[in-house]
């Protein structure tokens, strides 16, 4: 294989939603770049490989971005097949694309790999069947992480007849729950919040907006976990996963 950076979506947790590209990919590297929320199985599939963690985990200490990218340009420029594994996949709030547009601006060959994002798999986990027909037009997957803190349009995604998936809202709940309710979400919009979606440990918290806060607060919700917010939440199409879940 040509020396080039793969960006290669590790999925949700469970090795099992690798894809068969990822772990072509992975049978063939030299150098692995290992992100924290990657479930450490799936290096299985590397073991010629050198691993190297750079976990980027919020609000905890964390490699800086620039030096990620250029630990890979280094490895490359050396003619190493290079994969960096993100969880999920890489061009969802994965900084992909970023990393992809830098590394070939500095004339190195990139292929990005689909994974399976968190969002989706945790819903499917948890018996929640995204668009299903008449109850919901689409998906929205947003962050209530920003750069630079701005605020999302709560109204619009309120309204907008759309079932809701947020990333990273454990530490922003509160703010989530009142954009959403001022935006002009019903109160008893149903709410799941899912923890470490796909993986064995699993947790599944079932609310609506207007008691999300607090029963993630009984609950002890914590990272990584996604909110899924719509109609769809309440259909349940998957019977014996809600019975696992507990
Ligand atoms: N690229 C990743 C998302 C990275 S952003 C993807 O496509 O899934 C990190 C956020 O993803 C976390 O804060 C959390 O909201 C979500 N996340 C990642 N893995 C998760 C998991 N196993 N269960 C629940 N949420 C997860």
């Amino acid at each position: 294989m040509n020396a080039k950076v793969w960006l290669v979506g590790a999925g949700p947790g469970d090795p099992e939603l690798l894809t068969l590209k990822a772990v072509r990919a992975l049978q063939q590297a030299e150098i692995v770049m290992i992100d924290d929320l990657v479930n450490p199985a799936v290096l299985e599939h590397c073991p010629q490989a050198r691993v190297i963690a750079v976990g980027k985990r919020g609000g905890c200490r964390s490699t800086p971005q620039a030096f990620i990218q250029r630990l890979m340009l280094r490895h490359a420029r050396q003619g190493r097949c290079v994969v960096r594994l993100k969880g999920g996949d890489p061009c969802i709030f994965g900084r992909g694309g970023e990393e992809a547009l830098w590394l070939q601006g500095h004339g190195i060959e990139v292929e990005l790999v689909n994974g399976i994002t968190a969002g989706l798999a945790g819903a499917t986990r948890c018996g929640i069947s995204l668009t299903s027909r008449g109850l919901s037009r689409g998906v929205t997957l947003v962050t209530a992480h920003t750069q630079d803190d701005s605020e999302l349009n709560w109204a619009a995604l309120a309204q907008g007849g759309t079932t809701l998936v947020v990333y990273m809202g454990v530490a922003r709940l509160e703010q989530i729950r009142r954009g959403l309710l001022d935006g002009g979400m019903a109160a008893g919009m149903p709410v799941a919040m899912i923890e470490n979606a796909s993986l064995p440990q699993q947790r599944e918290c079932r609310s609506d907006v207007a008691a999300m806060v607090k029963d993630a607060q009984v609950f002890g919700l914590r990272s990584p976990a996604i909110l899924v917010i719509g109609d769809v939440v309440g259909e349940q199409v998957m019977q014996e996963w809600v019975a696992e879940a507990g």
